[in-house]
């Protein structure tokens, strides 16, 4: 019966690692996987979560019983902080509701899920470009997507104007895709003061944000500062949702960890909204799994535990952005034709390179290096070792 079923295509993002894989050089380097990677390319399991495993483990008490269907309370409590700020005027009030999800991605699913069935205005407006999983993850949600012009290839910067000419021009109530931090793929992100703007020209159209947090500390190193976008938008008192991911900033990749939070006007509607959300999860999956989330729990609700995350996700942020300048620095070098700041000036995981298919295409087959092809590296995936292999392969992709 399934005999006339076409194959898929890879997926472009992880087809990367399906074709590095394949290769047999000795000096091939994936820069295609959105995951960190240490000084020797190796994946890292953060101490403070070894220790929370450990102190889980220990615990004779811990059952495996099932969560309830909106996951674990302390969690989801600890999370609505961690992004909204333990001020936050919105948690005082009780009018946040949480969720926790698979990770970013199931947090956002379940929020488009619950947006199609109750809101009015089903058009969401994603920017251009974007983590190539959203168009489908909100169109698969029955969400009718559009975009924003988000990225200048001439500045390799912000399009600020065209941002807000496409926002001006989107219908009354239309939802809107944010990047809380880090954008994904172009490492580019309004400053504050273009934050400000943005949530202005949103909140007098009545514009619904909608923020994916995927990298919250990864792109600066500070849990706070990479949340000041939502925190403003939170600030004024009106409504937000917002998705969380622990898979970069505590490296809970595999353990799908994550977070939905929809900020309400009060503790009325947030909790008929809870209700909803229940009804939106229960058919999916029934409830979400146990451990991740308490390994995120254990940690964010003990200071000492907390400190030493915040140290080691520092470290982390820190090592990237040393990734950056010596990318700048060897290429510069180099005498590389082009103006190359953008690597120092994009913040996060990924540097847009501004270098195209053909030219990303030659770099896999004479240099064994792995990107999608929009030219998008993954700086974690980068060490001091590797670095000269690639200013090599891009200096020769841009003088050939
Ligand atoms: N949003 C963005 C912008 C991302 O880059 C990612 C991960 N690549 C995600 C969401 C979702 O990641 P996860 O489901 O692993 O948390």
């Amino acid at each position: 019966v399934f005999g006339k079923i076409v194959r898929a295509p890879e997926d472009p993002i992880l087809g990367v690692t399906v074709a590095y894989n394949k290769d047999t050089s000795p000096v091939k380097l994936n820069l295609g996987v959105g995951a960190y990677r240490t000084e020797e390319g190796k994946p890292l399991v953060l101490n403070v979560v070894r220790k929370a495993e450990q102190l889980l483990v220990n615990d004779q008490s811990r059952v495996k019983e099932y969560l309830p269907i909106v996951g674990l309370v302390d969690f989801n409590k600890l999370s609505a902080k961690l992004i909204l700020g333990a001020d936050s005027p919105a948690i005082k009030d009780n009018r946040v509701t949480t969720v926790q999800c698979l990770s970013g991605t199931g947090s956002l699913r379940v929020g488009a899920e619950f947006l199609a069935r109750h809101y009015h205005q089903l058009t969401i407006y994603i920017p251009q470009p974007t983590w190539g999983n959203h168009p489908k993850v909100f169109t698969l949600a029955g969400l009718s997507v559009k975009t924003y012009r988000y990225y200048d290839p001439a500045t390799r910067g912000l399009n600020f104007q065209g941002l807000l000419e496409d926002l001006r021009a989107a219908p009354s109530g239309a939802i809107v895709l944010l990047h809380a931090c880090a954008h994904n793929p172009t490492g580019v992100d309004p400053t504050l003061e273009q934050w400000e703007q943005i949530r202005q020209l949103m909140r007098s159209k009545g514009l619904l944000p909608f923020f994916d947090s995927a990298y919250q500390g990864f792109a600066s190193g500070s849990l706070d500062a990479d949340a000041q976008s939502v925190r403003m938008f939170v600030a004024d008192g009106g409504e937000c949702l917002v998705a969380q991911s622990y898979a970069k900033n505590m490296g809970l990749y595999g353990e799908r960890v994550g977070a939905l939070s929809i900020v309400c006007k009060t503790e009325d509607v947030a909790s008929r909204v809870e209700s909803q959300l229940k009804l939106v999860i229960r058919p999916m999956y029934s409830s979400p799994p146990i451990h991740g989330a308490s390994i995120v729990a254990t940690i964010l609700k003990d200071s000492t535990m907390y400190k030493e995350w915040t140290l080691e996700l520092k470290a982390m942020a820190d090592r990237i952005i040393s990734m950056r300048q010596q990318l700048f620095d060897a290429l510069s070098a180099r005498g590389t034709p082009g103006d190359w700041s953008h690597i120092i000036k994009q913040i996060g995981m990924f540097t847009f390179t501004g270098l195209n298919s053909e030219q990303v295409a030659f770099m896999t087959k004479e240099y064994h290096i792995y990107m999608t092809s929009d030219g998008r590296i993954s700086m974690a995936g980068l060490s001091s070792k590797t670095v000269p292999h690639l200013t090599d392969a891009i200096h020769a992709a841009v003088t050939r």
